[in-house]
């Protein structure tokens, strides 16, 4: 079964799409080589590439993490509920598909922000017969309204072991937003035997001579993001058993590859981790 698209807004999606600023989700799909992105976006994300050029490195092994903890929770961990905050734009293969090609009977709960995402949300709507998808359009800083919306509720039960998906989307949470409280809100309304899948932007992995340059092309990009160092992102795991290897440059998390087939963490400045709520 699968639940249908609802927007909480009364407007049509594409009225909410403004093609003249950048957003986090088309700038993503213009690194990935998709084609749902504006010209505003492909300038963000050029700014980005000039001061770090592997940036489409980076999300091509983002996106392999993200297959890779998905395999892992469908099948070490025998996950069958997901919640995805952050989705993105449908990119094949989308999460529920890597994980119901493990377990069919899997469920997951997509949500994202994004309007865009939204328009395009029936991609996202291919679950199995014997699984669901569902997707909300929704913000990650109101976990309260995630936690309690219809569709969410009718996609997951909240009193079996869900996989909670933060890939990519934590670093568009200044401190202002109060980002280790929202994911500790939302680790809370899930069961022990729970997992939390968290990857996130870094300089630490770079040589001091590129990490100078990240604040200033963020700021040319004009999309704010938080860069964290391991400390910072150390600290969303509060209180959580870290999976071995524990917290990684995302390309060494449970790599399925030798080091040769691999790009260099440096080539892919983000962090990785898997943690179970004990
Ligand atoms: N998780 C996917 C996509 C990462 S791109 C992957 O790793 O491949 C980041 C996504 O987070 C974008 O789609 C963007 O729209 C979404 N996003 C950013 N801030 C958000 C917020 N506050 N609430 C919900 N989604 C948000």
């Amino acid at each position: 079964t699968t639940s249908g698209v609802r927007s909480g807004a009364e407007q049509p999606p594409s009225a909410r799409i403004d093609p003249s600023v950048p957003h986090p989700a088309r700038r993503y799909d213009y690194w990935l080589g998709g084609k749902d992105n504006f010209a505003a976006d492909r300038q963000s994300g050029d700014a980005v590439a000039a001061a770090y050029p592997p940036i489409r490195t980076t999300v091509i092994e983002n996106r392999r993490f993200m297959h890779r903890a998905a395999r892992y929770l469908a099948g070490t961990a025998g996950i069958r509920q997901f919640l995805d905050i952050g989705t993105g734009i449908p990119t094949s293969p989308n999460m529920h598909e890597v994980a119901q090609e493990i377990a069919a009977d899997t469920r997951v709960a997509y949500v994202d922000n994004d309007p865009i995402v939204l328009a395009h949300a029936r991609a996202l709507l291919t679950s199995t017969p014997q699984g669901a998808t569902a997707y909300i359009d929704a913000d990650l800083r109101d976990p309260e309204r995630i936690l309690s919306h219809p569709d969410v509720r009718a996609t997951i039960d909240l009193d079996r072991p869900v996989g909670l998906m933060l890939v990519a989307i934590l670093h568009f949470l200044t401190d202002a937003d109060d980002p280790y409280g929202i994911t500790r809100r939302l680790v809370e309304a899930l069961p022990s035997g729970s997992y939390v899948v968290i990857s996130h932007a870094t300089t630490d992995l770079v040589p001091p001579e590129v990490a100078v340059h990240a604040a200033p092309a963020i700021a040319t990009s004009m999309i704010d993001m938080a860069i964290r160092t391991r400390d910072e992102f150390a600290a969303f795991f509060d209180g959580l058993e870290l999976v071995p290897p524990g917290i990684s440059p995302i390309t060494e998390w449970r790599p399925e590859v030798p080091p040769e087939q691999r790009p260099p963490a440096a080539q892919a400045s983000m962090y990785a981790a898997v943690a179970r709520k004990p």
